[in-house]
């Protein structure tokens, strides 16, 4: 095993429970996913054996084979990228958690599986972006209270063009707005490589953190 992935993995580690007691918030309270895309399934044996155990994969033509690969492994899969709705159903078979959902589409793709699922929202200005608009939040939580998911709470990407912070404070805010329907959906799935000391301020809950802990990526698509 190459010693640097253990040396990034304490020091991410520390560098999260050092913002955790910042906020005055037990380290405990925070699950790290360490993202693993475009890394080869050796990577995630590698990051198993140092106690990793939350695993994020973005793409399903990379995860479902990486994932079936290392079924063996005692671990809880997350999605994070994007879902199409005709993969819904294959993505729900490996993945414990969803964090990307957006739409109602997708709600009613989904609807039947007994699954966590975080809700997406869209802090941009730009609708090409994933996530759902703040202003259709409400009603996208209403659709998922219908169905057999488990809504976790809210995720966001950070946008690159301002603040983290400010944007992770948002989420935080509209968090209310899904609390208010689902009491117990008050999760926030927020902050990655570059922003996770703004994101546990803000109060995460779940970080998606890659390229910190793994090292670059071979390629990226
Ligand atoms: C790749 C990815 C991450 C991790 O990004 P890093 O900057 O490498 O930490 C987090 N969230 C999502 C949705 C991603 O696609």
């Amino acid at each position: 095993m190459d010693p640097a992935l253990s040396q990034r993995l304490s020091r991410v580690t520390g560098d999260i429970a050092d913002a955790a007691r910042a906020a005055h918030r037990d380290p405990a309270s925070i699950t790290t996913v360490v993202v693993t895309k475009f890394h080869p399934a050796s990577l995630v044996r590698d990051l198993h054996t140092l106690g990793v155990r939350d695993f994020g994969e973005s793409r399903h033509q990379e995860a479902q084979p990486k994932v079936e690969e290392l079924r063996d492994l005692e671990a809880t899969w997350h999605f994070v990228g994007q879902v199409q709705s005709k993969k819904a159903q294959q993505i729900a078979v490996y993945s414990h958690i969803i964090h990307s959902v957006d739409r109602e589409s997708l709600v009613d793709a989904l609807g039947t599986n007994d699954r966590g699922v975080f809700i997406q929202v869209n802090l941009t200005d730009d609708h090409e972006r994933g996530g759902v608009h703040p202003d259709a939040l409400p009603t996208l939580v209403e659709r998922v209270a219908g169905t057999s998911l488990r809504l976790l709470g809210l995720m966001a990407v950070a946008p690159l063009d301002s603040e983290p912070r400010r944007a992770f404070a948002r989420l935080r805010e509209l968090s209310a707005l899904a609390t208010a329907i689902i009491p117990g959906a008050g999760a926030l799935s927020m902050g990655m490589s570059g922003d996770f000391r703004d994101a546990i301020l803000e109060g995460a809950t779940h970080l998606r953190i890659g390229t910190a802990i793994t090292g670059n990526r071979l390629r990226e698509g």
